[in-house]
């Protein structure tokens, strides 16, 4: 076929999936531990003959164990398959104005795609030179705003004093804070919900849940916002979580004493993982996320990168304007921690 009508677009470009067991993978975010024993346990228990069937199109079993979590009606959760397709409905639900969306110019790559993707005009507003979201830049006429907060690449978490001027400002556009990170260190927007009908909070189970391998994201948000994102769903695809996500998602956010552990986990390895990187003369933000984002006062951030790599340890490198000698370091365990420091120090070796 003729490509002229092939849809010319730039895709977001995912990290690497290396496939090899043998490397310490510390460049997409996962988390390092298993899901609970509770997902363990209801995989085993799930019922593989009634695959047969389409699942749930309302995903009932898990919105309502997610809405029982956050303590808001089944009603306030839509589900989708991971944030990712949560945030892609909530951008063609909600951002159908003329006037441009706002983000960071520094933000999750993804913003800009979708916005290419559905013909969203969209203008970027440059963090300061701290890398800091300034929430004045958010008060002028908008088509809708989204950003990360904790905000990625960057790890650094906006207070909810910002957040809600951000809000009371737009009040007729939609405002989208995409919480993939929050419970790192950042306090949730998602109480708001009930003061504010523009406001959507979204978030992930495949950090602080350890479940990125399922696939499973939600909204919370004003009903009526929940009802339009349900009307865009069932415009595109009806059946967009599977069977085995809506059993195991439910079983997952279930366990809080697993989801307290595991993330204190993460905190406490952040924290040391940092301590370790500045002795070997690495400055970062202050991250509030599961990952790390550093520069090294010698060496270029891109050839750590490789280097690493040679070494079998893959971290994130962003070629972009401002993050160009920056690295973003997922944390893992202490021992891929303890593994990363190793390669480091031998490789810094050379930059004495
Ligand atoms: N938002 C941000 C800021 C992210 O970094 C990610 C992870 N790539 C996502 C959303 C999407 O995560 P998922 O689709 O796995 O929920």
């Amino acid at each position: 076929m003729n490509s002229e009508n092939f849809r010319k677009i730039e895709p977001y470009v995912p990290g690497e999936q290396p496939q090899d067991r043998d490397r310490v993978k510390l460049n997409t975010n996962e988390n390092p531990y298993p899901p609970s024993p509770y997902v363990l346990r209801a995989a085993k228990e799930m019922n593989a003959s009634a695959l047969n069937l389409y699942p749930d199109p309302e995903a009932r079993e898990l919105v309502q164990s997610i809405a029982d979590y956050h303590g808001v009606g089944f009603d306030n959760v839509f589900a989708g398959v991971g944030s990712d397709d949560v945030i892609a409905m909530c951008f063609m639900a909600f951002f159908n104005s003329e006037k441009p969306i706002l983000f960071p110019d520094i933000t999750y790559a993804f913003y800009d795609v979708w916005a290419e993707l559905f013909k969203i005009s969209y203008e970027k507003i440059p963090l300061d030179k701290n890398f800091t979201i300034v929430k004045e830049d958010y008060f002028r006429e908008n088509g809708g705003i989204v950003f990360p907060n904790p905000n990625a690449p960057t790890g650094i978490c906006m207070g909810l004093d910002d957040i809600r001027a951000i809000i009371e400002h737009n009040r007729d556009t939609a405002v989208i804070v995409d919480e993939a990170y929050i419970d790192f260190g950042g306090e949730s927007a998602a109480d708001m919900i009930n003061e504010y009908d523009n406001l959507i909070v979204t978030r992930t189970f495949s950090k602080s849940r350890s479940m990125a391998g399922m696939r499973i994201g939600y909204a919370i948000a004003d009903k009526a916002l929940i009802a339009q994102l349900k009307t865009i769903k069932n415009s595109y695809n009806s059946y967009t979580l599977s069977t085995a996500a809506i059993k195991l998602g439910s079983a997952a956010i279930k366990d809080e004493e697993y989801f307290i552990e595991t993330v204190a986990k993460i905190v406490k390895t952040r924290e040391n993982t940092a301590q370790r990187l500045k002795k070997l003369g690495f400055s970062m933000t202050d991250s509030k996320s599961n990952f790390l984002f550093v520069t090294h006062e010698k060496m270029r951030a891109a050839e750590i990168f490789e280097r690493l790599k040679e070494k079998r340890i893959y971290v994130r490198y962003f070629n972009k304007p401002r993050i160009d000698n920056y690295l973003r370091i997922t944390i893992g365990t202490d021992a891929e921690t303890d593994a990363l420091i190793a390669a480091l120090t031998e490789i810094l070796e050379g930059a004495k």
